[in-house]
């Protein structure tokens, strides 16, 4: 059987099978519904408020800050929708996921005032420009940790501070950073935060908002009084407890991780020099370990990423969550990459269980197929 080599991390992860045995007790003996009054609901009652407890401690915020959502889409639709219901103006970056940026356009149809801020051509954005674009006095800055498609890392504690200084709400859309990097929320000054498990080797559709104790922001989903009434819906207690310990075995282990990843990442770049392959490498050198853009002058990106695919490898070309689209990536765009060059783009995202086998079999992989002219 050929062997699958899994580099798309930053589209989903492999769950931790640690994250999955935690899970199991939820699915198939205490399934009582966490809200209830009788003893059999105790017991999941229990491992929500651990859980709680657990993703608070990992991101240096309070239990009662952290609300449990569907996914991280969820959680930054909340955050905009929130922005529309308070009629604030809202400032974020050209780069954000669709995530951030549908619901935007949704913001100026309803009459909101949204300013996209240009990146530089490594990915990142300006806080002066930040801070210029702040104009009334409070409203929403709202820019990503990390980017998706090229993983460039933000200046998100300068950020939330020229964001506090003229009275605005900082957000940031964090779902590629949680559990790749260590972040401590109230330390950086974050007032709202996004998360996804699934990006951090916890299960699929799950995810939280924190939001710092004291803001004042419209509930999302109504209904029952979960998540303090902020959030209704029962709450799927085995994915939420599958997500706090994903998060922690990751937390525990970052560093080791990182440069584990980054070794990987380095060997990478390294054999694709050493094989004299022609390539533009995407983004910032401040990005999260593991996320490689690279642009193929005169390739198509998406022919490669087929061909690899036939090779047992799994890449994407731009973002992954968006794949079935055929336009030029938006994030490429705004870092100056013509079409072209933009078309012939594939991004590799290594993860913790990647090993330096799968990098030889990418590299080699991607030499054989430009050699084909594809
Ligand atoms: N934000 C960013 C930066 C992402 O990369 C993604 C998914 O790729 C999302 C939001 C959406 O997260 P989810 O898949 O949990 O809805």
């Amino acid at each position: 059987m050929k062997k699958l080599v899994y580099a798309d991390n930053a589209a989903t992860t492999r769950l931790s099978p640690k994250a999955y045995e935690s899970m199991l007790p939820y699915l198939l003996n205490e399934y009582g519904n966490a809200s209830q009054p009788y003893s059999f609901a105790r017991s999941p009652k229990r491992a929500l408020k651990q859980a709680r407890e657990t993703i608070a401690e990992c991101i240096g915020a309070l239990p009662e800050e952290i609300f449990f959502t569907s996914c991280g889409t969820e959680s930054d639709n909340w955050v905009i929708n929130g922005a529309i219901k308070n009629e604030l103006p809202i400032v974020t970056s050209s780069i954000e996921h669709h995530a951030i940026l549908r619901p935007c356009e949704q913001a100026e149809m309803d009459g909101c005032n949204v300013v996209y801020l240009p990146v530089s051509k490594d990915g990142v954005v300006s806080v002066i420009e930040a801070n210029q674009n702040m104009k009334s006095s409070s409203g929403l800055l709202s820019v990503m940790f990390a980017n998706n498609e090229i993983g460039t890392i933000q200046p998100v504690a300068e950020l939330a501070e020229v964001a506090h200084k003229k009275g605005w709400v900082f957000h940031t859309d964090a779902v590629q950073a949680i559990g790749h990097i260590s972040i401590d929320v109230h330390r950086m000054g974050i007032d709202m935060l996004s998360a996804s498990a699934h990006k951090f080797n916890g299960p699929k559709g799950v995810g939280f908002l924190y939001m710092k104790k004291g803001l004042v922001w419209p509930s999302f989903i109504k209904g029952g009084r979960q998540e303090y009434g902020f959030r209704a819906g029962t709450e799927n207690v085995a994915s939420i407890v599958g997500m706090a310990t994903a998060l922690e075995e990751n937390l525990a282990q970052i560093h080791l991780s990182i440069e584990r990843i980054c070794g990987l990442e380095n060997k990478l770049i390294e054999k694709l020099n050493a094989l004299g392959v022609a390539y533009v490498h995407n983004g910032s050198e401040n990005h999260i370990a593991g996320n490689v853009s690279l642009s193929f002058p005169g390739f198509n990106g998406e022919a490669i990423m087929h061909r690899l695919d036939l090779k047992g490898i799994c890449v994407s070309t731009g973002s992954a969550c968006d794949s079935k689209e055929t336009q030029i990536s938006h994030v490429l765009k705004s870092i100056g990459i013509d079409d072209v060059l933009a078309k012939g783009t594939i991004r590799v995202s290594l993860g913790k269980y990647n090993t330096i086998e799968d990098v030889n079999m990418i590299v080699h992989a991607i030499k054989s197929i430009l050699e084909c002219r594809v």
